[in-house]
């Protein structure tokens, strides 16, 4: 097969001059609890373009955010991040005090090649959101060239994704080029059979990416607390499940949307039900899907999943999205292990994007038995739903 190309100017053919500095939006968001990291995979994910740039004799400035702070907060400091970058490359790494100005300024300038300077969360600054053009600019003056490498955050039109790339010749890294390729051969040159796993909370978040799966998958599975809203507009009883009233009126859309269509439409057999959203909960097994008052339909029953099992492993290619159930809570968890078990050993492509299902894929020690496991959530999503991502079309062309 062809091997499909981004379109943009690529981080490989990125000319870097001797001892030129190179601004690297990353995306190092990782989760911190009392100030250390507990997931560095987005930091890891990001090595690639670090090692090609330092190997080239760049002096590399990196800039990311984390959390959502609004304003300086010591708490969202990339200071973790810096440290945990400096023991994962063989290169000095500096951390700055700030985001922009004339300390952040003379620590650039001194910089030596081959060395890091990871600037403070880009987010410390309020333009950073509102993509204002003044600190695109300043961001873009400590540097001769840019590159993208945040996928997780190539959806927002910020002043460290799009605005400072107006300044800079502007590439795609590694992982940004990787993730949107990958993702786009899902939806337009996937290997037949292709099975989506959709699960989650909310039929809201997804409805987008379901009416486009119907449209172009061969299967789509539903689980997770979404397929409720399903169940609420076939008229099935849904307890005390947790239905959004806005969801109800869209999963019957696509239920009609599914008649018409070439996709077959799976929604769950049989159920796990709990007594309340809690690992303490009384536990019952259903075999249909009918759920009584007082009970919360809380994960897929074992025929579902070993229903939705055969269809992962007849697939030519799987793309799956969102938990089969509560499977933060023990008792609800064997719906998303058997579908994630099943995903890991699937013989196609498999892709896995959303932060509680790479979460869950981790937990279970399967996060290296899948194709491709996207580090953007909101990104991966977007750009299945068809939607441009503005973080990457402010690079140059190829
Ligand atoms: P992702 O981050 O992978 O896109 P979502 O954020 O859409 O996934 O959904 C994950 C959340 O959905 C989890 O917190 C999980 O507890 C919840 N969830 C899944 N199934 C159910 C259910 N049956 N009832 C209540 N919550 C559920
Ligand atoms: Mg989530």
């Amino acid at each position: 097969m062809e091997r499909a190309t981004l379109g943009k100017l690529s981080v490989r053919d990125l000319e870097v001059p001797e001892g030129g500095r190179v601004l690297a939006r990353v995306d190092f968001n990782v989760p911190l609890e009392d100030g250390r990291i507990t997931d560095d995979s987005r930091i890891r994910a990001a090595l690639p373009t670090i090692e090609l740039l330092l190997e080239r004799g760049a002096r590399l400035i990196l800039c990311s955010h984390l959390g959502r702070p609004k304003g300086r907060d010591p708490e969202t400091s990339l200071r973790p991040a810096s440290e945990r970058l400096g023991e994962l490359i063989d290169a000095p790494v500096h951390q700055a005090d700030e985001v922009v100005g004339p300390e952040v300024r003379r620590g650039a300038d001194r910089l030596p090649p081959g060395n890091v300077l990871v600037l403070e969360n880009t987010r410390w600054e309020r333009g950073e959101t509102k993509n204002d053009p003044k600190l695109a600019k300043e961001l873009a003056s400590l540097a001769d060239a840019y590159v993208n490498d945040a996928f997780g955050a190539a959806h927002r039109a910020h002043a460290s994704t799009v605005g400072v790339a107006e300044h800079l010749p502007a590439a795609a890294g590694l992982l940004l080029e990787r993730e949107v390729v990958t993702l786009r051969g899902m939806i337009e040159r996937p290997e037949r059979p292709l099975v989506v796993v959709l699960g989650g909370a909310k039929v809201t978040d997804k409805i987008a990416l379901i009416e486009r799966f119907l449209d172009t998958a061969d299967a789509l599975l539903i689980g997770g607390a979404m397929c409720f809203s399903f169940f609420r507009a076939q008229g099935i009883p849904t307890g005390d499940s947790l239905v959004e009233d806005e969801g109800v009126e869209l999963a019957g859309k696509a239920l009609e949307l599914a008649e018409r269509s070439d996709c077959r439409l799976l929604l769950p057999e049989d159920l796990v039900l709990g007594s309340e959203f809690d690992a303490g909960a009384d536990v019952r097994e259903a075999d249909g899907v009918e759920v009584p008052d007082g009970w919360m339909g809380l994960d897929i029953g074992k025929g579902t999943a070993e229903a939705y099992g055969r269809e992962i492993a007849k697939a030519g290619s799987v793309f799956w999205n969102g938990p089969m159930g509560a499977f933060e809570l023990d008792p609800f968890a064997a719906g998303t292990r058997a579908v994630a078990e099943a995903v890991a050993e699937a013989p196609g492509a498999t892709v896995v994007g959303g932060g509680d299902s790479a979460a869950a894929l981790a937990e279970f020690g399967l996060a290296d038995r899948v194709t491709h496991l996207s580090t953007g959530g909101g990104a991966a999503l977007e750009l299945l739903e068809g939607r441009e991502l503005p973080g990457v079309e402010a690079l140059d062309d190829a």
